[in-house]
């Protein structure tokens, strides 16, 4: 039998012939926006298959058409993307927004109710609740530490429950790596679905990427990326991806071909590069975010640090998931400092190697202020409610020596 290579070892090469681009030993960038055909009647045949006209034959690959809706870059890269969630397919797009809000928009309908976890990402929020409702979809949310019963509860007491069409998650949720229970989401949307209508559960795992959470093998039916986090990795690309069966993803790329928000040829291209390094760059991370957070757990000057190397055995609930779910502590580390936005502001300020923005994943460490960037359109009562406060700072962890992260945490904290 032939070895099964592990994802890390098939991002060189996984899917693409060398022999098909004059033997490249890397994927061009195919910046072309369309392709020719060898006869009308393969035009035909492609056609076909792509407006889902007839089913694909037996062996049968879709042909390169036109670059909105499918182009070598890409596909290459959905395929390499499948290998780390074990995934059936994958649809890339220009942003993690796009790929949100499109799986959003195929799932639900007017009238439809959507299950929310909050806080989710602001952009998802926004779009959620302020965009959603013009198409009369309506939406209920959940926090960390409800139980199962009293989400159900909550979706019985909006009087639509039979309206429920999709459940949309975030865990760990940012800023405060407060986790959510990916399987017991699943049994409510079970809870809700009937044979007519089945319920789909949709996990953004931005946060822990492709490595360290996956979240199809907990009960969900779609992943979703913002691939400009860990994925790109380098602060240089926006893009956005979501994972799921290949019934459902071709819905989403159906929709995706008619919005037109697929990701570009040299976007897909950035990314490719990125796939490579991934493994490295983020056990990396996850190492130095582990250093980090033992330095600060032991500063004086730190009030309280969220890190899921700190949810211990004494937190039975949070601890049973992040044991089932999550396979490193990741590298995002929030912090309270002593004090309030002034001494939060000046720490921000002191820094020398970490950079002051917003963002996560990369190769740089970053450290933003949840409180007035990130998170400055959250309500100020859930804000309170969900410890995102004034003397709160997020960092995402990159892949310096630790010890000259660590120096610059150091120095700036003793600013104050
Ligand atoms: C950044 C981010 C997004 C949005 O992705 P873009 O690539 O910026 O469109 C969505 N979800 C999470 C958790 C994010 O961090």
């Amino acid at each position: 039998m032939e070895r099964k290579m592990k994802p890390e070892s098939l991002m060189m090469s996984y899917g693409y012939k060398p022999e098909l681009s004059e033997g490249a030993i890397k994927c061009p960038i195919f910046q072309t926006s369309t392709f020719v055909f060898k006869s009308a009647e393969e035009g035909k045949a492609f056609f076909e298959v792509a407006y889902g006209l007839r089913q694909k034959k037996e062996g049968e690959e879709l042909g390169l058409i036109y670059s909105r809706i499918n182009n070598p870059d890409l596909e290459i890269l959905e395929n390499r993307l499948t290998l780390w969630d074990e995934a059936e397919e994958c649809a890339v797009f220009e942003s993690g927004m796009s790929a949100i809000s499109t799986v959003l928009l195929e799932f639900l309908k007017p009238g439809d109710l959507l299950l929310i976890s909050s806080p989710l990402y602001g952009g998802s929020d926004h779009f959620i609740k302020k965009i959603l409702p013009k198409f009369n979809i309506n939406v209920v949310e959940f926090y960390v530490g409800q139980s199962k019963e009293e989400i159900i509860d909550l979706i019985n007491k909006t009087g639509i429950a039979d309206k429920l069409s999709l459940v949309y998650i975030e865990t760990p949720a940012n800023p405060t790596n407060d986790l959510i229970d990916i399987n017991c989401c699943k049994e409510i949307a079970k809870h809700f679905s009937s044979p007519e209508k089945e319920i789909y559960l949709a996990v953004d795992n931005t946060y822990m990427g492709p490595l360290w959470q996956h979240p199809l093998m907990h009960g969900a039916d779609l992943v979703l990326y913002s691939a400009t986090k860990y994925i790109g990795g380098h602060s240089d690309v926006i893009a956005g991806a979501c994972l799921g069966s290949k019934e459902l993803i071709s819905r989403v790329k159906g929709l995706r071909t008619f919005l037109g928000n697929m990701a570009s040829p040299n976007t897909g291209w950035l990314l490719l590069r990125s796939l490579e390094t991934l493994k490295a760059r983020m056990d990396i991370q996850a190492f130095n975010a582990n250093k980090v957070a033992d330095f600060l757990n032991n500063h004086a000057s730190v009030e309280k640090v969220y890190f899921l190397g700190n949810i211990t055995e004494k937190d039975t609930e949070q601890f049973n998931i992040k044991k089932r779910q999550c396979l490193t502590n990741g590298g995002m580390i929030s912090f309270d400092v002593k004090g309030g936005e002034n001494e939060a502001f000046k720490f921000l300020n002191s820094l020398k190697l970490i950079k002051l923005a917003v963002s996560l994943g990369s190769t740089e460490s970053l450290a933003e202020h949840p409180a007035t960037m990130t998170h400055v359109d959250v309500d100020v009562k859930l804000k309170q409610k969900l410890h995102i406060t004034s003397k709160m700072i997020r960092l995402s962890i990159g892949v310096e020596h630790y010890e000259d992260i660590i120096y610059d945490i150091k120095q700036a904290i003793e600013k104050n």
